[in-house]
């Protein structure tokens, strides 16, 4: 019975998966899917016990191993992005880690793109480089870099598309023929789109991760992250999670399920907020330069508009000041001038949030390496919500007023 649901539900489109999938009704008749709030499970016997612990009967253990309400979130999400399996975890850094742990070893060599979230690249820099795994950051959309960045240790390509805050594209497949080519995992962090906007495993990537933080819950409530890809490697990264232990918990799970269940229409709803505000930026004297990839000045457009739907609801502009007091000043003053937006480092989320990358998601980065990321002093980000767009741009005006 449960099979031919997932069968059924497996035929449907990406919004009826995103509404139905993975949930089973227990005996009560829930509508809502259940919070398992629970550490343990109790068995019917000794001998079942120790059947379960011995994986001989398949079911629950601790919920360290499994939870239902988890197990509801993986396999709906595993639908959405077409992956065999998922794996929940307690943050998009956590989800991260469980795939290098898993499945790299002393020794092992990554390339990773330059322009990935400043703790992705901490992460690769300094903490896996303890343990002898070497990388080698290099340009996102310069295949020929990745190319002469890859060797005879190279286990995994690692990026993220499109990257934060400029909104370079990079080519998936041409990626992804690189690594089979060189017989290495090519993993995607789908963070900025979410399945409702692209499917990186279609386009021949092999490991998807997601910090669930963002959009898939979508209004800032909770900390979670998702690995997904075939059984084998899931298997490999639930056994991390299982040892280690940075499991997602179960009500961040129920929130992020009902998060899946508006996922479409929110992304729907913040790309056309984006492109309009992009757009009505683009016009403004003051505003030097607006990097959207929903604008066809945009170097990644093309091939945005070929692998994804719709060009996410991050953009960022650089602003021209009217004084002589520098760029940062100009910036900070159009921040503050701000009254609606949230001044804050997070996005995918329904209020509207606005950051000067220079001084805070790129501040530890040196002078070089943040030239190099192309983040200027004039830079602003902006993660645009669900607010009306009427009332953006009124924002916006009130930051070019004072620049
Ligand atoms: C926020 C973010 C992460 C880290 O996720 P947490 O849930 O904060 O640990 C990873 N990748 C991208 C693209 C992010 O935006």
């Amino acid at each position: 019975m449960n099979n031919s649901i997932d069968e059924f539900l497996a035929q449907c489109q990406l919004d009826t998966q995103a509404v139905r999938a993975g949930h089973h009704r227990t005996a009560e008749g829930e509508h809502s899917e259940p919070i398992f709030n629970t550490s343990s499970y109790v068995f019917d016997s000794a001998a079942a016990a120790a059947a379960r612990f011995s994986g001989e009967q398949p079911g629950n253990v601790y919920s360290r191993y499994t939870n239902p309400t988890l197990k509801i979130f993986q396999d709906r999400l595993a639908l959405m992005e077409g992956a065999e399996a998922a794996v929940a975890t307690s943050s998009g850094m956590a989800a991260i880690l469980s795939v290098c742990m898993a499945l790299l070893q002393a020794g092992d060599h990554v390339v990773v793109s330059r322009s990935v979230f400043g703790t992705t690249s901490n992460l690769f820099s300094k903490v896996l480089k303890k343990f002898n795994v070497e990388s080698t950051f290099v340009d996102l959309v310069d295949i020929t870099a990745w190319q002469a960045a890859i060797n005879s240790k190279t286990k995994m390509l690692f990026l993220e598309t499109p990257s934060n805050p400029l909104c370079d594209v990079a080519d998936m497949a041409a990626l992804s023929a690189l690594a089979k080519q060189h017989r290495c995992r090519l993993v995607v962090d789908n963070c900025f789109c979410t399945p409702a906007l692209q499917k990186p495993l279609s386009l021949g990537a092999d490991i998807i991760v997601h910090s669930a933080t963002k959009y898939l819950d979508g209004q800032g409530r909770c900390m979670g992250g998702v690995v997904l890809g075939n059984q084998a490697d899931m298997d490999e990264v639930l056994g991390f999670v299982r040892t280690a232990g940075p499991t997602m918990a179960p009500f961040n799970a129920w929130v992020f399920l009902k998060g899946l269940e508006t996922l479409r229409l929110r992304m729907d709803a913040h790309c056309n907020n984006a492109q309009q505000v992009a757009e009505w930026l683009q016009q403004q004297e003051l505003v030097e330069h607006v990097y959207y990839a929903g604008l066809e000045s945009h170097p990644g457009h093309a091939l945005a508009a070929k692998q994804q739907r719709g060009f996410g609801g991050v953009l960022s502009f650089k602003v021209k000041g009217r004084d002589d007091q520098g760029d940062r000043a100009a910036a900070w003053r159009f921040i503050d001038a701000t009254r609606l937006v949230s001044l804050t480092a997070n996005l995918g989320d329904a209020k509207t949030t606005i950051v000067h990358p220079a001084t805070t998601t790129h501040g530890r980065l040196s002078d070089g390496e943040r030239a190099q990321a192309g983040i200027s002093e004039n830079l602003i980000r902006l993660a645009v919500g669900l607010e009306d767009v009427i009332d953006l741009i009124d924002d916006m005006k009130r930051g070019i007023a004072a620049l």
